[in-house]
């Protein structure tokens, strides 16, 4: 696997993807630039953001102000109306951003080995990462992986908040069984520990979602 967690208060995931030309940087989590740059395995080439919550972007602008123009921002093209005020806001938290995206992420982009994977229903613009070289699966907040993996559709009180602030639940569905077509091998989401050969447990977690 070439990508590396970054784990913020237990509870919420950046991962660094090494590329040849340094670090793509997914997710940010919280109050942590400094300590993201010291723990990234090579230089923070580009920011790709999942989704436009708090927990998951809360490092951007102070990571934008110590890494400069040499960093490129990517957001999905919809949470980034959001943050613009273009859009009315979902639910969850979506603190004001001074940095704007540099690229707007859509469905099939690629992001180095990344392919941008729309998957809305958490938040509108959700999307999530598959990488093309061993099929690793950045799958932000479609699913949490705590205790087992869950998708974020509906109440799990082992870790409730994800799902507490997804704003389509029926969409937030149709996104866990796309991205289970995908074939991950490696399940990496933003709340949880890495899941290996998740097959079985995400489909077991569909099959206990509501829908
Ligand atoms: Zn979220």
């Amino acid at each position: 696997m070439n990508i590396t967690p970054f784990t913020r208060f237990r509870f919420v995931n950046a991962y660094f993807v090494q590329e040849e030309d340094g670090v793509t940087l997914v997710d940010t989590t919280m109050n942590a630039a400094e300590k993201l740059i010291a723990a990234a395995p090579g230089t923070i080439r580009r920011i790709a953001l999942t989704h436009g919550h708090g927990d998951h972007v809360g490092s951007l602008d102070e990571l934008k102000k110590r890494l400069g123009e040499s960093v490129e921002v990517l957001m999905p093209e919809i949470d980034a109306q959001i943050h613009a005020g273009e859009r009315e806001k979902t639910g969850g938290s979506w603190p004001k951003l001074e940095t704007k995206p540099d690229v707007l992420l859509h469905e099939g982009d690629r992001v180095g080995s990344l392919e941008v994977v729309a998957s809305p229903g958490h938040t509108p613009g959700h999307v999530a990462f598959l990488d093309t070289r061993d099929r690793a699966l950045l799958a932000g907040d479609v699913f949490t992986t705590f205790g087992r993996v869950e998708v974020t559709d509906h109440f799990y009180p082992r870790f409730p908040f994800a799902a507490m602030v997804t704003w389509d639940k029926e969409r937030d569905l149709e996104s866990a069984r796309a991205l289970r077509a995908l074939e991950p091998t490696v399940l990496l989401a933003g709340h949880g520990p890495v899941v290996r050969d998740p097959a079985a447990a995400i489909d077991a977690a569909i099959a206990r979602a509501s829908g």
